[in-house]
């Protein structure tokens, strides 16, 4: 009831003359970030299925239609929106990680962005590459509404650009009032942690093991790039060690075989287990369980010129990245063609 009011008979709302529009929807226009908790706000409205989608829209009828603006295809799901669209796989592809869009029917943003978040062991690559992603995933819902409100015919490469540019900007705003960590990692002195291109014209192999905690089981990887830093190739094995020693070398031995397989020589190996490389160029004895390991090691480093060397682990965390996800069993059938976005991003400081 409302109070104070003096009730009057001739007080009769008029609810015949409300006319509303059949059209009626609302206009969403972002318009910038002004900090990171933002921008991290609107990559989780974008995992709660939070954005105005013409899929969400149609749902609460404030729109004709669900299917895309732009290509008219499909539904635009967020996950249309932001990954599949014809206009919006180039920008992917073509940003720092070079992610090939391979979206599975079942998967939505929110698994996609944990499953992200367990392959990241470091906690602030894990940021700094999904602050990465969260400006794209900006950029291209801004382009996305430009078209849709103001007709602006859609451009991956501009989307791109504008991207990196508002992210260059941020990270040196914050940089000069002390907020960012992120800056750390491209430190000169860091930077030599970090894995390297080869030389023009060249390749390379790392490798690595993966050792379950208390059992004999691990998995050793093998991947080559060439000095673009593209991955033209790479192995995994499921194996049996008896000990750690013996895991790196047989990872060792894997990337000798994919040399050898690749008829690849003069190729760089790299590894992070100091004792393998050592006894792998020594004339030194190598324990007696892992005497024919070695020797076919040096057998395969003399027979095609390989170069083998030692690399701190950070230098090798890709390596270590695939080898793990293998025995976790979490390793995409297709990681060569579609490398996992983590995978990429430890790469993008290269
Ligand atoms: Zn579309």
């Amino acid at each position: 009831m409302l109070r104070k009011y003096i009730r009057d008979p001739l007080h009769i709302i008029d609810h015949s003359g409300i006319t509303v529009n059949e059209d009626l929807g609302y206009e969403e226009k972002p318009m910038r970030i002004i900090d990171m908790q933002s921008l991290f706000c609107h990559w989780w409205r974008v995992c709660k299925n939070g954005l105005a989608t013409k899929e969400n829209l149609f749902k609460r009828n404030c729109a004709e239609s669900g299917y895309c603006p732009i290509c008219n295809k499909q539904l635009e799901s967020v996950e249309h929106l932001l990954f599949e669209c014809d206009w919006v796989r180039p920008v992917w592809f073509r940003c720092e990680f070079g992610y090939k869009v391979s979206w599975s029917e079942t998967q939505s943003i929110l698994k996609w962005s944990c499953q992200m978040m367990e392959n990241f062991t470091d906690s602030k690559e894990c940021n700094l590459s999904f602050s990465s992603i969260a400006w794209i995933g900006w950029f291209v819902w801004k382009e996305r509404n430009e078209f849709v409100f103001s007709q602006k015919p859609v451009d991956p490469l501009s989307t791109l650009h504008r991207a990196g540019l508002a992210k260059k900007e941020f990270d040196a705003r914050s940089i000069s009032q002390g907020t960012d960590h992120s800056h750390r990692l491209r430190s000169p002195q860091q930077r030599e942690d970090y894995w390297k291109r080869p030389a023009a014209g060249n390749f390379k192999i790392n490798c690595d093991v993966a050792i379950h905690n208390g059992s004999d089981c691990a998995s050793i990887a093998a991947i080559l790039w060439d000095s673009n830093g593209r991955l033209l190739d790479g192995v995994v094995k499921k194996i049996v060690c008896s000990s750690s020693l013996q895991g790196e070398a047989l990872a060792c031995r894997l990337a000798c075989q994919l040399a050898l397989a690749r008829n690849l020589a003069g190729v760089e190996i790299e590894g992070d287990n100091k004792s393998v490389i050592h006894l792998s160029v020594s004339e030194l004895d190598p324990p007696w369980d892992c005497g024919a390991i070695f020797f076919d090691i040096k057998h395969l480093a003399q027979h095609l010129n390989l170069t083998l060397s030692w690399r701190p682990r950070a230098a090798n965390k890709a390596a270590h990245w695939v080898a793990q996800a293998s025995l976790r069993n979490a390793l995409p059938l297709d990681w060569l063609s579609f490398p996992p976005l983590a995978l990429m991003a430890l790469l993008r400081l290269a």
